[in-house]
């Protein structure tokens, strides 16, 4: 029983790392590609900045060498930035803004 419960303990600790590792092999490939969306909106939004009505997207933030050198550092910074660098917010597709207004609203 002790040691299907360390087996289990082993597995809650990796499972974070193996995650932020995935996202860190991601994040790489993205970066050379050149498409650093994260995720694209489900709705469409107005931007305020140029005018743009898109669905806005989710740029990954920071760059990736601070990641790497976060992950060389230890392991737990790596894998904290690679989440922080999923979570942006979202901006203009057409101009990066961060002022968007839902399309609902324009006309006011
Ligand atoms: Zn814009």
């Amino acid at each position: 029983m002790a040691a299907f419960m360390s087996l289990v303990m082993l597995i809650l600790l990796l499972s974070p790392i193996l995650w932020g590792l995935w996202k860190l092999i991601r994040h790489v490939s993205m970066e050379f590609s050149g498409n650093t969306r994260v995720s694209v909106s489900s709705t469409t939004m107005l931007c305020k900045s140029c005018g743009n009505t898109a669905r806005s997207v989710r740029l990954l933030r920071g760059n990736l060498r601070h990641e790497v050198l976060l992950w060389l550092l230890g392991i737990l910074p790596g894998v904290i930035y690679s989440f922080w660098r999923d979570n942006g917010d979202f901006a203009c597709s057409a101009c990066g803004g961060k002022f968007l207004l839902d399309s609902d609203h324009r006309g006011h």
